[in-house]
């Protein structure tokens, strides 16, 4: 079999010995650091040719980066002596321990790492899927349409702009709100926020879960005059004639809202053959994970995390970079015969854009309570070295380090 530096070819049935689903954020820092431990005869399989980095795609919609800055080829972050298998999994069959391919192959595993990431149901909102890209519905939720989303908040100077939270778990739990700022800062810097009316549609009761930064936040909505509105939301999108349908959820009430601008998160969930396969839990078919150890509880060689995993958290890039150190410390643990005592917390992570310039991080774990990584920095209210950090550290931190399995 070839493996120098990384193979593609197509497999008719293999085993190896970790087989990795996802060749993401997730995928790709677990196959770094297993090699940085010095574990062999590994596969990721993944049938994209191109690796996203998605927390910039609100940078991308705010017009704050070039979408290619969020863009590398997946064959140059594959590690060095990791196989790619360039196809998608199509089923898993934990008792067989096999990885059904699409194309039609099989592929054996003595360890199981389950990183697909989530699925975008943009057909659960109905007129969604027939309105993304034009009739002035945007996402910044699929890079084909966040460019767009700049063009449509530069192009504005009047009218309605609504933006959507879904009533689903999402990823980055703060992205349909970052964008609603990103426009206000900008139209309020163009001298036409007055002009224009922002509404907000979210399905809880508060702008965000941990108290301390949903007061932050009340502030900024109450700064660009956004109306919230809460336990709600779009349930029909009508591109034509350039309306939505908002449902309040305590009420049941319908409002025929028109809108010049929308910005609309879809429904996720977990990809349909994962919601089909014996490892999914909870409504949304999302894979089963002790929450401190990331091991499937019925069949302990399975490893979920990011997107993918069933955890009481929100889903970030950022809760998966400590998640991967635990995977890899209980998976090499086991293959000594042995336990790790590395517990994942539940950290996650939200760098909340507030303005073109400045920035709330929010770190908390699975209990909300602050996790901050830097002690001495009042990241409670807004920064304008948090939104560098945003703009310029971080991303460097993920292609160099998170992808290399060295952070
Ligand atoms: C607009 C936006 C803003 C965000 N902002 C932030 C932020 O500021 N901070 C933050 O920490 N996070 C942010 N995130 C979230 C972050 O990007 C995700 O949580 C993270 O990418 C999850 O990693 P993952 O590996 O689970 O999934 P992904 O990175 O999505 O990777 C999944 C991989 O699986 C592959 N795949 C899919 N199906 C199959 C299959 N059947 N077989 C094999 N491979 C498959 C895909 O091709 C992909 O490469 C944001 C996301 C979005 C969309």
């Amino acid at each position: 079999m070839d493996l120098s530096p990384h193979s593609t070819e197509p497999t008719g049935s293999a085993h190896h010995r970790v087989v990795i689903v996802g060749g993401g954020t997730a995928g790709i820092s677990v196959a770094a650091r297993l090699r940085r431990a010095g574990v062999g005869d590994i596969a990721v399989l993944d049938p994209s040719g191109t690796h996203w980095y998605q927390p910039l795609w609100t940078l991308v919609g705010g017009g704050q980066a070039p979408l290619e800055t969020s863009r590398r080829s997946e064959e140059s972050l594959i590690p060095d002596g990791v196989r790619w298998i360039r196809e998608a999994a199509a089923a898993v069959d934990p008792d067989a321990r096999t990885v059904s391919l699409a194309g039609g192959g099989l592929v054996g595993y003595d360890y199981l790492v389950m990183a697909p990431g989530l699925q975008l149901d943009w057909d659960k909102i109905p007129g969604l899927a027939e309105a993304i890209g034009h009739d002035g519905v945007t996402s910044n939720y699929s890079p084909e349409y966040a460019p767009y989303t700049w063009e449509l908040i530069k192009g504005m100077r009047s009218g309605t702009a609504v933006f959507s939270h879904p009533a689903t778990p999402l990823k980055c739990g703060g992205a349909p709100q970052k964008i609603a700022y990103l426009a206000a800062d900008y139209w309020r810097k163009q001298g036409v926020l007055d002009k224009i009316r922002m509404v907000f549609v979210l399905p809880d009761p508060k702008l965000f879960k941990v108290p301390v930064w949903t007061k932050a936040l009340e502030k900024v909505v109450e700064r660009y005059g956004i109306e919230v509105r809460y336990e709600s939301e779009v349930t029909a999108v009508d591109g034509a004639r350039r309306e939505l349908t908002i449902t309040d959820k305590k009420t049941g009430t319908e409002e025929t809202l028109g809108y010049d601008l929308a910005h609309l998160v879809p429904p996720q969930s977990a990809p349909d053959w994962v919601k089909k396969s014996p490892l999914a839990d909870g409504p949304y078919g999302f894979v089963k994970a002790d929450k401190h150890t990331l091991r499937n509880p019925d069949h302990p060689e399975i490893f979920a995390l990011g997107d993918v995993a069933n955890l009481p958290t929100s889903k970030t890039g950022a809760a998966v970079r400590k998640q991967s150190p635990v995977v890899v410390a209980h998976m090499v643990a086991a293959m000594k015969g042995a336990e790790a005592g590395k517990k994942y917390d539940g950290y996650t992570s939200c760098p909340l854009v507030t303005a073109r310039d400045k920035m709330l991080l929010a770190e908390f774990d699975y209990d909300l309570k602050p996790a901050k990584s830097f002690p001495g920095v009042n990241t409670f209210k807004e920064r304008r070295d948090m939104w560098v950090f945003k703009r310029y550290v971080l991303p460097a931190v993920y292609w160099r380090g998170m992808m290399t399995g060295r952070v």
